[in-house]
């Protein structure tokens, strides 16, 4: 085991989450350099422990009990920008804060990833779960992901394709326990033009804007929905988006709306299913923003965001998330999917 390598034991988890919940991790290490991460996994399998890897906490809902296994920070660093063609391809450590990623790209004048401004994690993270805003998703920039496979051991390059991208998800996602993202090689557009797909951001940017404006609208955007973490907006304190757009059949969309009785947000998609809005359904099935349950809530900026207000636990978060799935299910049949990752946690339970 290398020398910068440090094993802790009974390391809480919840100051290393944005939710500020959950118990500790039996052993814990940061990580930074990919030859650490190699003889900690080693450890781990000679121990018989479970790993997690953690990037930011920021869409991680960790369990009360904590976790009986060895967590591994991602705390490695660097962006190294290359000139491929028409684009500029930057590769980032996953260790790397993601927004410093976009804030980069975009003071470079490079395209492709300036609607993603102002999300929370790390730069690995961003393709776990395809993280995506106003219509663009970062797998549409994603040239190739580093990996260390947890079998072999061995570093090895993904393409896009093989990274099997959907709606905020992956391959990633489907299958934890394969790999660990080490850096993420991103291709973006030199000198390109923004993307403005959303209506509510091209109204707030007006026509032809550079990538800087388009960025600081975001942002704008962002904050006012909570969905910024800052430690003076109480509502920040939460994973943003706890649930994610259900996508169901056309047919079933049309009985959605009927049974809601009023002018129903859906977004077709070129498979001819259609996106409804988690957020639209939560409120119109009764639960509005701003909902307390003791020491949890709803945001009261955005539907979608659950809260933690402070001094709560873990049980707490999860019977809010349950009522609230509940309630859209009883009023439209629709089973709300979490956006987070759960440690230890067995949903819904
Ligand atoms: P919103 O305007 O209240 O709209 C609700 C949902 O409808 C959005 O989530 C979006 O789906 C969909 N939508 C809206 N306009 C659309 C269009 N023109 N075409 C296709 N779909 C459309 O959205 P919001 O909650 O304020 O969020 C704005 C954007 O930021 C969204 O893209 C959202 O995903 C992103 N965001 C993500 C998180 C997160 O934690 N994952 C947090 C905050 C914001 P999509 O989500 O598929 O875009």
């Amino acid at each position: 085991m290398s020398l910068a390598l440090h094993i802790s034991r009974s390391v809480p988890l919840a100051p290393l989450t944005t939710f500020g919940l959950g118990g500790p991790a039996l052993s814990f290490a940061e990580v930074r350099e990919t030859s650490d991460l190699t003889s900690a996994l080693d450890w781990a399998r000679g121990m018989g422990l479970p790993v997690f890897i953690l990037g930011g906490g920021s869409n991680l809902v960790v369990a009360d009990e904590g976790f009986a296994g060895l967590v591994l920070r991602l705390r490695t660093r660097g962006r190294r920008w290359s000139e491929q063609g028409r684009e500029l391809v930057v590769e980032a450590a996953a260790g790397e804060a993601w927004d410093d990623v976009v804030a980069d790209a975009v003071a470079r004048n490079a395209a492709g990833i300036e609607c993603l401004s102002g999300i929370p994690g790390s730069a690995g993270a961003a393709p776990v779960q395809n993280i995506g805003a106003y219509g663009q998703e970062v797998a549409s920039v994603v040239r190739q992901v580093r990996v260390l496979d947890r079998r072999s051991l061995e570093e090895r390059w993904l393409d896009a394709d093989a990274c099997g991208f959907g709606y905020r998800d992956s391959i990633f996602r489907r299958k934890p326990e394969r790999f660990v993202i080490l850096s993420v090689a991103l291709g973006l557009a030199k000198d390109g033009a923004p993307s403005l797909r959303y209506p509510e951001l091209a109204a707030a940017v007006g026509a032809s804007p550079p990538l800087g404006a388009v960025r600081d609208a975001v942002l704008a955007l962002r904050r006012k929905k909570g969905m910024v973490v800052d430690a003076a907006d109480p509502d920040s304190r939460s994973v943003g988006s706890f649930f994610t757009n259900p996508i169901v059949g056309a047919a079933v969309a049309d009985e959605i709306a009927a049974r809601a009785g009023a002018e129903m947000p859906r977004y077709p998609l070129p498979d001819g299913r259609v996106k409804l809005a988690a957020a639209w359904l939560i409120e119109r099935a009764g639960i509005a923003k701003g909902l307390r349950m003791g020491p949890v809530g709803v945001s009261a900026k955005h539907a979608l965001a659950l809260v933690h207000h402070g001094g709560g636990k873990t049980a707490d978060l999860l019977r809010l998330a349950r009522h609230v799935r509940q309630t859209v299910f009883d009023r439209f049949g629709v089973s709300l999917v979490p956006e987070p990752v759960f440690l230890g946690v067995a949903w819904p339970g």
